[in-house]
């Protein structure tokens, strides 16, 4: 479970809807205001450091994934160590259709920090070969979607030179459209 250590460095309250409104420093550098919950302020003097988890608002305990790594819904373990665990899809886009996702709940890929990236990548590369090897399928896909579970997860599809799988649909770029995308993409670097 990853908490982002969060010093309240101000807080006032919101006569509206009793909610306490606070500046959080996060990692000493972002600032971000949120609204904290009756539990939160329940725990006491708000002044001090607490440890408070950053979520869509899913919490933890509804996500399908971590109640798999915590063996509350079992899975066809495919790989597990104490950082990761990969297991098959149980709707496989094709017959050993792999998931593999970092054991802590992280919701988005860019959440996760740098380690949990390279070595969530080099893993994913070792299981891409021991697939191809097994399965004597063509080339093995990787997606990193997330959209349909709140938990980073790289799938890793088993693809054959003849099956055919539907194509994302195409479009094209009017004169101009290119350089406006690369000016809004690149302006946050
Ligand atoms: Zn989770």
């Amino acid at each position: 479970m990853h908490f982002s250590n969060i010093i309240i460095k101000n807080n006032q309250k919101s006569a509206a809807n009793n909610n306490l409104v606070a500046l959080f420093y996060l990692q000493k550098s972002a600032i971000i205001k949120i609204r904290v919950p009756l539990e939160i302020q329940l725990m006491g003097n708000v002044e001090t450091i607490i440890k408070f988890k950053i979520s869509n608002g899913m919490k933890q305990t509804d996500c399908i994934f971590c109640k798999i790594v915590n063996k509350e819904i079992p899975c066809h373990k495919i790989y597990e160590d104490e950082k990761f665990l990969a297991f098959l899809d149980i709707q496989p886009v094709s017959h050993g259709h792999v998931l593999i996702i970092p054991k802590e709940h992280i919701i988005w890929m860019q959440d996760a920090n740098d380690e949990i990236i390279s070595e969530i990548f080099i893993l994913t590369k070792k299981i891409m070969l021991t697939m191809k090897g097994g399965m004597k399928c063509d080339y093995v896909q990787v997606g990193v979607n997330g959209e349909e579970i709140p938990h980073f997860h790289i799938h890793l599809i088993p693809r054959y030179f003849d099956d055919n799988f539907p194509q994302f649909p195409r479009k094209k770029y009017q004169e101009g459209e290119p350089d406006e995308l690369i000016k809004r993409i690149t302006s946050a670097f």
